[in-house]
């Protein structure tokens, strides 16, 4: 099964994500974490990426869509993918399309989160993850069952990302309204889009999304 998670930054799709793929088997593709490893690797998309980055807006079609294509060649895919930040314009759901029929793959379902747009620059503000596995957390939504100790690996050390501040939130909020929601409709029209409430809480978003990979329908 390959699916879209798509809603604005802090809709929920990376705790979903992860969750899916350690409940599932399914794999995470997220464009924003492969991107952080490039500018963290300092390769050269990384640094044509990392200004782009900083300031909320989007990288370039083609960068995403060729990291997505190469990943999509390694065979643990195969047991279905979590699409989570991709595609977030026209091109990239174009590209999309031809990169899963070239391997003969399909979409099965588009998974919107729903979410109040004022309750996201709280939910970002607040996010930080654990620096050696990556493990999400929230200050005040979803803390480490130990305060400052990581839940899955022990570790203690924590990072924020540098774009997580309530201005450039503000303008990655207005790319999502402006480039990423448009795509709803080449979605709807394909009989894919399925709606979760992204305000519901994290176990609560996550029910109604087994609810639908469930149904087969
Ligand atoms: P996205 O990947 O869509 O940008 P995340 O999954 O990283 O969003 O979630 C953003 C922040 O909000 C994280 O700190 C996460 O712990 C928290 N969060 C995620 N889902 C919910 C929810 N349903 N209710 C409250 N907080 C949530
Ligand atoms: P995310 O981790 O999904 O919040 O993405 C963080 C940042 O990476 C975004 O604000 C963009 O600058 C960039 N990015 C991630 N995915 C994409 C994409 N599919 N298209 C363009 N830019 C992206």
């Amino acid at each position: 099964m390959n699916i879209i998670l798509l809603g604005p930054p802090g809709a929920g799709k990376g705790t979903q994500a992860s969750r899916l793929e350690a409940e599932r088997g399914m794999v995470q593709l997220s464009t924003g974490d492969m991107l952080r490893a490039a500018v963290k690797l300092g390769t050269p998309i990384g640094m044509r990426a990392k200004a782009v980055m900083d300031a909320g807006e989007l990288v370039s079609d083609e960068i995403v869509s060729g990291i997505i294509g190469e990943r999509l060649d390694m065979p643990d895919t195969e047991s279905g993918a979590i699409f989570d930040g991709y595609p977030r314009t026209a091109a990239q759901a174009q590209a999309l399309d031809g990169l899963l029929a070239e391997r003969d793959r399909q979409l099965d379902y588009v998974i919107e989160l729903v979410v109040d747009e004022e309750a996201l620059v709280d939910r970002v503000t607040g996010r930080f993850t654990c620096a050696r596995c990556g493990a999400g957390y929230h200050d005040r939504y979803k803390q480490p069952k130990v305060e400052g100790v990581c839940d899955v690996c022990g570790s203690t050390e924590f990072k924020r990302r540098p774009d997580d501040n309530a201005e450039t939130v503000r303008t990655r909020m207005a790319e999502y309204r402006a480039k990423t929601a448009p795509i709803l409709p080449f979605y709807e029209e394909k009989g894919l889009v399925r709606r979760v409430d992204g305000m519901a809480d994290i176990d609560a978003v996550g029910a109604a999304i087994d609810a639908i990979l469930d149904s087969g329908s």
